[in-house]
């Protein structure tokens, strides 16, 4: 049987784990051996999975295989960082990085898309327009390759991977049942373990979208706002156009209510030279965000090559973060 019609069982949530081995007339206490060899050990050759019989074994290289995404670069630097450059089906590549938060956490911003369809102004993603979503197994497949790099996951206090923005490459609300499987099984004790808190998923405003995440998750959830008005976020970030900030943050509070644990909702905000980073910007988002449950994360734009923004100066950077402190933020 060739590759491509083997089942990649490396995305497979544990219910459809369980259907999985329904299907092949196996029992369904094999999807929690699997998912603990492939997640927990991350082990893809099926001779390693030890407690499983030879005949089973046998069976499983026949029909499916464990494949994550190829690491064509990897760089770990002395601070913490590791990057990776991963190819996936069809020759493309994205990149996964998980930075030190501090001695016990390390976060991993993790792609759900090539390219990007939404185009936002400041973005070096969206200038590459959008090639396709990633599957299930190349989104969850980033996890596993940061969480492989350390060896396997013997201890489950000892995680690797403590926290998960989706966050790199694509809107992952564009993406959205590949996006909800890779974060269940971020969450799952068989998967990650993760705390749901400790999953974040980060979108430029997909309303109906953020709506549909209702009941169905309950991650973290992050906006990438980056003005305070919709004349400027308009053409910041032009999915605004379609779904303006009021809308945005009216169907963001209804998450956050489903919830009911005193969460709140980070917002990002990409500081650039002149256009958005003026005393007036501040005052316009401290009014704006008045009443809001909400922490917010300022990025100071990180410039790319045939695009005409600027980073701010740090004194601009320092003026803008002080008028957020001073108003509570
Ligand atoms: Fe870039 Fe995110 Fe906007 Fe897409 S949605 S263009 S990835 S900032």
């Amino acid at each position: 049987m060739s590759t491509q019609t083997k089942t990649n069982l490396l995305g497979l949530t544990k219910s459809q784990m369980e259907a999985f081995f329904d299907s092949i007339g196996e029992k369904r206490f094999r999807a929690t051996q699997l998912m603990k060899w492939i997640h927990h050990y991350g082990v893809d050759d099926f001779d390693e999975m030890t407690n499983l019989s030879k005949v089973l074994r046998a069976k499983l290289k026949e029909i499916a295989e464990v494949r994550g995404p190829e690491v064509v670069y990897k760089d770990f630097s002395d601070d913490g960082t590791r990057k990776w450059v991963l190819k996936v089906d069809g020759g493309s590549c994205i990149e996964t990085v998980l930075i030190p938060m501090d001695d016990k956490r390390r976060t991993l911003c993790v792609s759900s898309q090539v390219g990007c369809s939404l185009d936002c102004s400041f973005c070096s993603t969206g200038k590459q327009g959008f090639q396709r979503n990633l599957t299930p197994a190349e989104i969850i497949g980033q996890v596993w390759v940061a969480q492989r790099s350390y060896g396997p996951r013997t201890d489950s206090a000892n995680r690797p991977v403590t926290n998960v923005v989706m966050m790199g490459m694509g809107e992952p609300l564009m993406n959205f049942e590949p996006v909800m499987d890779s974060m269940e099984l971020m969450l799952d004790d068989w998967g990650y373990g993760l705390s749901k808190r400790r999953v974040t998923l980060s979108t430029s405003g997909v309303v109906p979208a953020i709506e549909k995440m209702i009941g169905r998750t309950d991650v973290a959830l992050a906006i990438s706002l980056h003005a305070p008005n919709d004349e400027l976020r308009n053409e910041l970030v032009p999915i605004n156009r379609k779904y303006p900030i009021k809308q945005l943050l009216e169907t963001c509070n209804r998450y956050l209510d489903t919830l009911g644990d005193n969460r709140s909702i980070t917002i990002e905000y990409t500081l650039i030279a002149g256009v958005n980073d003026q005393p007036e910007h501040v005052r316009q988002l401290i009014k704006l965000l008045r009443g809001f449950d909400c922490k917010i994360n300022l990025i100071p734009f990180n410039p790319f090559p045939n695009n005409d923004y600027r980073r701010p100066s740090r004194n601009a950077i320092m003026r803008f973060q002080n008028a957020l402190i001073d108003a509570n933020y």
